[in-house]
């Protein structure tokens, strides 16, 4: 199998080794792809490496750069249906969705190649007219990209996209779980034209393919998406050389509704923050805050609504949504909801899984839960809501805050003045007010507090991917006699 893509070429595993991809919708085997080694990540890195040091690329205009990925967002509008498929057989995620990702990893690259040559850095004023004194950007080498199954091609695309605009050359490793998108966009980067050696794919395990991207020297950035505990080994490796480290982790995101919101629009987006792709989104809402004197009703109408929410698979055109990307990640909601219960929380709805084959588990109401409570604190990352009470604006502050996660949170309320307060105070990377979901790639994404380092999108997601260089000319030299002539 010639899946993985090094140095403009096709290639095998050196070792062989292959995996199946398997159907969260149905356990079926829908593909078989290579399966890496450590060595081919290393025979990887060294085709970025001489790329980087040696090819066109890094010393390519910015705006040819960004003229590349232009023609690539054209290549992916003109394969979306194609893409969008592949996307929902690996995940299990709805070909509605799948498609809306299509549109937004195009977005994502027209955004980047739109910016590309629009910033080429600054003259300084030093206040002498003998020096010329610039600031310029010069790409960061060789990046190792580490993406997660949820949205496999648009994590991807947020880190592919800057990364080639500034120069840069890499190898990204997608989830091994969901690789088959990753390697259409492969083919469709060497369509555009890209030189070999400057994208490069290898797919694999995490701890064999993956972790010489955050070890190796010839490494200059890792960048990062998954799981909090992914993203501290990461973290940890990469010290040994000092590679710069961006991580975009976990969250566990508070969606605040007051009694004076809109509560028609607030349940709407009340299910959608959480329920959306099974939870299984890094921004997911997970944790409603309701103001007592709304609560009852509210979350009866949650509770409600999620019973009508109908599973099914990919291309269900019945279904509202869809299965868990795994058999293990079924059982691990699981655990989290019985010990939610365990821990006094009250089952509204769901809680149990659905007979086989897939892995199905309906939208689950815990009702009464308490911060402390490990089903509240910890990202289960799956469809399950988690509702606590407060009775005004500072203690609805306080909860909200009060995770070691800083990922997203929304406010729901007709209080502008509220509305704004309530966004000041949150500590997390996006606040929604009167919405929960949306985002643009203008704008950036990422988290406080150990949601992550760094941040995607916009143009400091741009900035992630450059050196910054102070060239300081003197053209009028002088002795300065400093020491004796
Ligand atoms: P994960 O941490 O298990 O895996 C993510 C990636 O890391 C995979 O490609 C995996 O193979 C790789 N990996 C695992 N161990 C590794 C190692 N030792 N060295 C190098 N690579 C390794 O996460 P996941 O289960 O795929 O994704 C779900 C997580 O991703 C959730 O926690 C979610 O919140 C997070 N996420 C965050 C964002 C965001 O923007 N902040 C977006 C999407 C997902």
């Amino acid at each position: 199998m010639k899946d993985l893509y090094i140095d403009g070429r096709w290639d095998e595993p050196a070792e062989g080794g292959t995996r199946d991809l398997v159907s969260p919708a149905d356990g079926s085997v829908v593909a078989t792809v290579s399966e890496a080694t450590r060595a081919d990540t290393e025979r990887a890195i060294a085709a970025a490496r001489r790329a980087f040091d040696e090819g066109p690329w890094p010393r390519t205009p910015e705006v040819e750069r960004g003229a590349l990925l232009l023609r690539l967002a054209a290549l992916l509008e003109r394969d979306r249906k194609e893409i969008a498929v592949a996307e929902s057989t690996d995940t299990g995620k709805r070909l509605v969705e799948s498609e809306y990702d299509v549109d937004d990893v195009v977005r994502c690259f027209r955004y980047f190649g739109g910016i590309a040559g629009t910033d080429a850095g600054r003259v300084v004023d030093t206040g002498r007219a003998d020096v010329i004194s610039r600031i310029v950007y010069e790409p960061v080498g060789v990046c190792g990209l580490i993406t997660p199954w949820n949205y496999p091609l648009l994590q991807a695309s947020w880190k592919v996209a800057p990364a080639l605009v500034a120069g840069n050359t890499f190898v990204l490793k997608p989830s091994e779980l969901t690789p088959s998108t990753s390697i259409l966009l492969m083919r469709l980067l060497e369509e555009a034209g890209l030189p070999p050696g400057v994208a490069n794919l290898v797919l694999g395990a995490g701890p064999e393919a993956g972790a010489p991207l955050a070890e190796h020297p010839d490494v200059d950035l890792v960048s990062f998406t998954g799981g909090l505990s992914t993203g501290r080994w990461i973290m940890a490796a990469a010290a040994g050389t000092v590679k710069r480290v961006a991580l975009e982790l976990g969250g566990k995101n508070p969606n605040i509704v007051f009694a004076d919101a809109d509560v028609e629009a607030a349940v709407d987006h009340a299910l959608t923050a959480v329920f959306l792709h099974s939870g299984q989104v890094c921004s997911a809402g997970a944790r409603l805050l309701v103001e007592d004197s709304l609560h009852d009703a509210f979350v009866g109408e949650v509770v409600r609504r999620a019973g009508r929410i109908r599973l099914g698979g990919p291309f269900d055109p019945e279904a509202d949504s869809g299965p868990l990307i795994s058999a293990g990640h079924l059982a691990k909601i699981e655990e989290y909801v019985a010990a939610g219960v365990a821990e006094g929380a009250v089952l509204r709805c769901g809680g149990e899984r659905l007979p086989g084959p897939g892995n199905f588990y309906p939208p689950t109401v815990l009702d009464e839960c308490r911060p402390d409570m490990r089903v509240v604190r910890e990202e289960s990352f799956g469809p399950v809501l988690t509702v606590e009470r407060f009775d005004d604006e500072d203690e609805a502050v306080r909860l909200a805050n009060d995770t070691h996660y800083g990922l997203a949170g929304a406010v729901w309320t007709r209080d502008a003045g509220r509305a704004q307060r309530v966004a000041g105070r949150l500590r997390h990377g996006t606040v929604w007010i009167n919405d929960y979901h949306p985002y643009v790639p203008q704008a950036e994404w990422g988290g406080f507090k150990q949601s992550g380092v760094g941040r995607e999108l916009g143009p400091t997601g741009l900035n992630e991917y450059r050196e910054i260089k102070h060239v300081w000319q003197n053209i009028d030299p002088k002795p300065q006699h400093w020491f004796r002539p």
